[in-house]
């Protein structure tokens, strides 16, 4: 098989492990003589499955008992819009921090059901930090929404210390099981899984139960935060080939050592490509300010447009996937989550060194 390292920013790089055990049990799941994706939601074998990734999932992040986990569809996306239909309410406000695209997204959805401010905004530093946070009362907003990594200018909260809020939601989609957060500073926390924890198709929810007390009332049955509690994320029939993949990777996270061997090794690797960054004497350069540097997309600029090309084309050449910056900022980025291993980040800063010793 070709050699190649998936940099890929979403849907990323699965651990091998888990396909490979995936592909074993693909024909035949636990002796049953059919595979997963062909047991019924309701039945025994796929409850399982869907019991033991809740319960690998609060084990691994610590999650306190007074939080549910739900699985839910959609994407982080419709999280977005289902926050403010659920909890935003005639004559409140709503607080938003805005530290890229997505937050951005968040804020426009949010904007259709009420009133919404946007307490920060790191956008005229073009998102390349988190900007300090002015103070506010809790009573100023009826939630407010942060998001903890910003996959598209490589920007991450170094910690969640300076701000508090009894209501405080956060998309923590490119960076949820990368390190140790502090769950209980949040009312709600959802994740996409197509970054660290499996494959497209299953959005994470993790929410404190008395949350559901300021849900509004009314809404349809799917976008209703208390239906999902309710049916255990059983309310419809759930991606049950997501739920089993994202089982695995949690058995696979557990196995490596949990969130604290995790969280070494992201430093590890990510730390590998900022040097190159740092020692090329500009030939690359960073997006994002030292102090705000995720550790998960780590993005950076070559001189102009067409050595980035050169660059882009003789890593894709050399077997390194995903380094185009996204779309709508350019440039480069290498997204190393959790199932990238240290070889490939060791392998990418060679390329980057040996790339600059040829064009320089
Ligand atoms: N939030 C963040 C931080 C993301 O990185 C993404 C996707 N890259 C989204 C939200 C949107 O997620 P989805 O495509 O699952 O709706």
């Amino acid at each position: 098989m070709k050699q190649v390292y998936n940099f890929n920013a979403g849907p990323a790089a699965l651990p091998r492990q888990v396909l490979k055990k995936a592909k074993e049990e693909f024909l035949d799941f636990q002796d049953t003589g059919i595979s997963i994706m062909e047991h019924s939601h309701r039945g025994k074998h796929y409850e399982e499955v869907h019991e033991e990734a809740k319960n690998l999932l609060k084990e691994l992040l610590s999650i306190p008992d007074q939080y549910e986990v739900l699985f839910l569809q959609g994407g982080a996306s419709l999280q977005f819009a289902m926050i403010p239909m659920n909890f935003m309410k005639p004559g409140e406000q709503s607080g938003y921090i805005l530290t890229g695209s997505w937050s951005e997204k968040a804020l426009k959805e949010a904007d259709k059901f009420g009133d919404v401010k946007d307490i920060v905004s790191g956008k005229a530093s073009n998102y390349a930090s988190i900007p300090d946070l002015p103070s506010f009362s809790p009573e100023e907003y009826s939630y407010v929404h942060l998001t903890s990594n910003n996959t598209i200018y490589g920007t991450q909260w170094a910690s969640f210390d300076g701000i508090d809020h009894p209501f405080l939601i956060a998309d923590m989609s490119s960076d949820i099981l990368s390190r140790r957060i502090p769950i209980d500073k949040f009312g709600l926390i959802y994740a996409g899984a197509q970054k660290n924890l499996g494959p497209a198709g299953v959005t994470v929810v993790i929410f404190r139960k008395d949350a559901a007390e300021r849900a509004n009332e009314g809404l349809p049955a799917i976008l209703s935060y208390e239906t999902h509690i309710k049916n255990r994320s059983l309310y419809n029939t759930p991606p049950t080939f997501s739920i089993y993949l994202l089982k695995l990777v949690l058995e696979w996270a557990k196995n490596l050592g949990g969130l604290e061997e995790l969280e070494k090794r992201n430093q590890e690797k990510a730390q590998l490509i900022y040097e190159a960054i740092d020692q090329s004497s500009g030939f690359y350069s960073g997006h994002a300010a030292r102090d705000s540097r995720s550790l998960m997309n780590i993005t950076f600029t070559l001189k102009n447009e067409e050595l980035t090309k050169q660059f882009l084309k003789e890593a894709h050449e050399q077997g390194f996937y995903g380094l185009a910056g996204h779309r709508s900022i350019g440039g480069c980025r290498a997204s190393a989550y959790n199932a990238v291993p240290l070889e490939a980040c060791q392998a990418l800063r060679d390329f980057m060194e040996n790339f600059q010793k040829k064009h320089d």
